[in-house]
């Protein structure tokens, strides 16, 4: 549980994060995107008529931005489940606020408010103490020039005469909100607008963002890039009213997709796929699936599965930098040196400087970090249990709970901080808690050789999106070694000592034992006539149960084939299939596998195979009482596939045992 931890000598509740015990099987729903509600209160405020956008995430700052525009004259009307707003429009209707407007702590309310005072030409904008030291110039240099009178570069900042203007040049390398402000407002200037951008851009997603919003409500937005760079041209159309789904927030998403990644097993989030507007949703396969997780992403949803091992990496994180807090959680946990890159600019324009912030708070858990010139570097190790300083960061907050999820506790000062864009994170953690399983998700296939058992796991784990395992491949595996060291078969204690002294790494498509690639190796004839003697021997069995469970216990599932899988190694699999078939039938499609032309030859090797594994003392072969056993002998690849994944959808339907019929 996370839980209170009770006031510290400040007075603010910290919160302790504890070990997540098990792996996680979880579909979230997460709050819309803070970025995109934003820019759609916007555009939704400037257009003339009600809009409804559904999906919206109600934030500390979602709710500057709808308190800021109810000063101009833009009523909204809040749903009772929070998650629908109905948005007047007042197109050139804006009145001149009679209060100051308060952005509060929201870079996006502060700085797309500000050009809406600049159609107006009055009103005053201020904010929080944190928005008031955040840099705001550069919009006002801008709105100055396109004939507005602005006085201030720093909240609280006045405005007293509109914007007549209709071109100008704007640094983009400072932050992409001051491109997104003009924009958003420009369709209602005068004669629209003509905006040259400058510099080396960051976070060009978030401009694509603004943009897309803007079409939606019916703007005209062109680009073309220019000698003098980029230039983008907006049409004075004004804006329409229209309903409007929010997508979840991309950003948001990358602690629950991380969890899946650190803890192991799999968190899926709907409604959040490959169309997002958000470049934060490309989080999951730019940085989780280079640190070793996998990721499935489709139109409407991403899906993360992990084993809890994550790769160290270096990325540049310049077109998503709000990840950056996120991608440090994981450093923290990966096995050797990880670094980001091109978030140099985060310094000074977020709500803290999350460079500093997080290379700081991963000392303060004992964890190396260092800050470079243009990101921070992590040594991932052990951490220990601190109380981690939030900087009244909601993003600091949320990616260091994720430290302690493994490995140890954590405490997180000031947790009430995410409130800011995601209120319900800590509830949505406990919700992650629950699903935690300590038993994975087993889909066991047995059968003897050539019943095809590895193109049917194959494809179900492809289907199941679960990770396969070819146990026959570390008997394999253990086999070479044993050849390979010439030990001979008969003696017992050596085979059982290579089995212990063999490193064996098991990747997707690839054997490695003790550093050698042995892929293809383990399949030749040597190793085949070898391998049913060495994997009777019991210390090598014992060596290798103990490591198949562990595989597919990190991973919170697997399909799983071999011989023994549903009878010794995981006899509570959620599905035991036995598959057989015809030993002619068998003994063919070994022959079309392998080239070898003797059949006959082929059906008797596999049937002294057999025999060997089916009358060994430990583990031998054998159908287990609850497995459904499926005859193979006349179904295609598909039907046996088609008729699993039907079993382990749904169930057995009855029919268990009547296939069943040993093709010996
Ligand atoms: O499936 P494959 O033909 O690669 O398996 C090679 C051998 O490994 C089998 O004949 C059997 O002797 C052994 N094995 C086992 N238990 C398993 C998987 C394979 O004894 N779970």
């Amino acid at each position: 549980m996370s839980h209170d931890a009770g006031a510290p000598a400040n007075g603010t509740a910290a919160r302790i994060v504890e070990p997540i015990r098990g792996t996680l099987d979880a579909e979230v729903t997460l709050p819309g995107s803070k970025s995109i509600t934003n820019r759609a209160l916007i555009t939704a405020a400037l257009a003339e008529g009600v809009t409804t956008l559904s999906g919206v995430g109600l934030s500390d700052d979602t709710r500057a931005m709808i308190g800021a525009l109810s000063l101009v004259g833009v009523e909204t009307e809040i749903a009772p489940d929070e998650t629908t707003l109905t948005v007047h429009g007042v197109g050139k209707g804006l009145r001149s606020p009679e209060r100051e407007l308060d952005a509060n702590m929201s870079g996006t309310s502060a700085r797309f408010l500000l050009p809406v005072l600049g159609l107006i030409g009055s009103g005053t904008l201020t904010g929080h103490e944190q928005m008031r030291a955040r840099p705001m110039a550069t919009l006002c240099q801008a709105l100055t020039d396109l004939g507005a009178v602005v006085d201030g570069e720093s909240l609280p900042i006045a405005v007293s005469a509109p914007v007549t203007g209709d071109s100008v040049s704007i640094d983009a390398s400072v932050s992409s909100q001051f491109i997104s402000a003009l924009l958003l407002a420009a369709p209602l200037f005068p004669n629209g607008l003509k905006l040259t951008l400058t510099g080396t851009p960051v976070s060009t997603p978030y401009v694509s963002m603004t943009i897309a919003v803007m079409e939606s409500f019916g703007a005209s937005v062109q680009g073309e890039d220019r000698d003098s760079g980029q230039v983008i041209t907006v049409s004075p159309t004004g804006y329409s009213a229209i309903e409007y789904e929010v997508e979840p927030d991309a950003s948001t998403a990358t602690y629950p997709l991380a969890a899946a990644a650190i803890v192991g097993g799999r968190v899926r989030v709907n409604g959040l796929g490959s169309n997002s507007l958000q470049g934060d949703a490309a989080f999951a396969e730019r940085v989780l699936v280079p640190m070793g997780a996998r990721a499935f992403v489709d139109e409407g949803s991403i899906e993360v599965r992990g084993n809890g091992l994550l790769d160290p990496v270096g990325v540049d994180l310049g077109d998503m930098s709000d990840t950056a807090p996120t991608f440090a959680a994981l450093a923290a946990k990966a096995d050797g040196v990880s670094s980001v890159t091109g978030i140099g600019f985060i310094r000074t324009t977020k709500e803290s400087d999350r460079v500093q912030g997080s290379v700081d708070e991963l000392n303060r858990i004992g964890v190396a970090a260092t800050v470079d010139e243009d990101g921070f570097t992590v040594t991932g190790g052990v951490h220990q249990n601190a109380t981690v300083q939030t900087y009244e960061d909601h993003r600091m907050a949320m990616a260091f709970a994720l430290v302690g999820l493994t490995g140890g506790p954590v405490t997180i000062h000031d947790p009430s901080c995410v409130g800011k864009t995601f209120p319900g994170f800590w509830e949505l953690l406990d919700e992650l808690r629950a699903t935690a399983r300590t038993t994975p998700r087993v889909l066991a296939i047995d059968g003897p050789a050539g019943s095809g058992k590895s193109t049917i796991a194959k494809r179900l784990a492809e289907r199941l999106r679960l990770p396969h395992l070819d146990t026959g491949a570390m008997y394999r595996a253990v086999t070479y070694a044993v050849l390979k060291a010439g030990v001979h078969l008969d003696a017992a204690d050596q085979v059982g000592q290579a089995a212990v002294d063999a490193e064996i790494i098991m990747r997707a498509n690839t054997v490695v034992v003790n550093g050698e690639n042995v892929t293809t190796a383990i399949r030749e004839a040597e190793v085949t006539a070898a391998v049913s003697v060495v994997a009777a021997n019991p210390e090598v069995r014992r060596v290798l149960v103990d490591a198949q469970r562990a595989w597919a216990t990190r991973r919170g599932g697997a399909v799983i084939e071999g011989r023994d899988i549903g009878t010794a190694v995981f006899p509570d699999a959620e599905l035991k299939v036995y598959l057989n078939a015809s030993v002619e039938e068998r003994a063919r499609r070994r022959a079309a596998e392998t080239g070898e032309g003797d059949i006959a030859a082929m059906a008797k090797a596999i049937a002294e195979r057999d025999h060997l594994d089916m009358t060994r003392e430990t583990d031998p072969l054998m159908v287990a009482d609850d497995a459904v056993e499926i005859d193979s002998t006349a179904m295609t690849v598909d039907d046996v596939v088609g008729r699993v994944a039907d079993i382990w959808a749904h169930g057995d339907d009855g029919q268990q045992g009547q296939q069943g019929q040993q093709g010996q």
